[in-house]
């Protein structure tokens, strides 16, 4: 299956703050980034690009591993269902970048994330940002689909939930097998979902573009 951006309709992930300037782990971390890049040879002292990397590396992994903070998962709101709205309720195209856990590097794509609505329905922003949440910390995509349909089955308690996540792995396509292009495909159902023609809406909301 192949995606394209169609962001339109999807809000996007709250920007995290972090790390906070002064995070005690930047100065934890920065010294074995410096170690590795000594072994591999190089000079954090003579080549100005990698005077700071050490530092730059300890920051960065700190932002795209926030996930791995409790603290910044965003809660989710949600709200009586008074319309007593019982049809499928699709986010789709929504973009999330990820680390692979096997070896630190990204894996990238898009999330489609549907549910059908029993008492609660959730705001639709929420959306995004629990997959970016769930999806800063080394991960699985097998996981990341799972954790996220897992959390929206407990939290909203819906007549079902399904999560599709279409993306590229980097470990595959730079290193290994190489295979430039392939897109691995996760899906994770619970409910409803797990009959036929509601599974089958799905993917008819899915084609539709535009
Ligand atoms: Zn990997």
């Amino acid at each position: 299956m192949t995606s394209k951006p169609e962001s339109s309709l999807v809000a996007p992930a709250r920007l995290q703050d972090v790390p906070a300037p002064g995070d005690p782990r930047i100065d934890s971390i920065a010294p074995h980034v410096r170690e590795i890049i000594r072994i591999l040879g190089l000079s954090t002292e003579t080549d100005p690009n990698l005077v700071d990397t050490d530092r730059r590396v300890a920051k960065m992994y700190l932002e795209i591993f926030s996930g791995l903070d409790e603290g910044t998962r965003p809660k989710l709101t949600t709200f009586p269902n008074d319309e007593h709205y019982t049809a499928m309720v699709m986010e789709k195209e929504i973009p999330f970048y990820s680390m692979c856990a096997h070896h630190f590097v990204p894996f990238y794509g898009h999330g489609h994330i549907a549910y059908i609505p029993n008492e609660r329905i959730v705001g639709l922003s929420k959306l995004p940002r629990l997959l970016d949440f769930f999806a800063r910390r080394p991960q699985l995509q097998e996981r990341l689909t799972e954790q996220l349909a897992g959390v929206l089955e407990e939290e909203l308690k819906p007549q079902g939930v399904m999560v599709v996540l279409e993306a590229r792995h980097l470990c595959v396509e730079m290193r290994g097998v190489r295979k430039p292009g392939s897109v691995t495909v996760t899906s994770a159902i619970r409910g409803i979902f797990l009959q036929k023609t509601v599974r089958e809406e799905f993917l008819d909301l899915l084609r539709r573009r535009g």
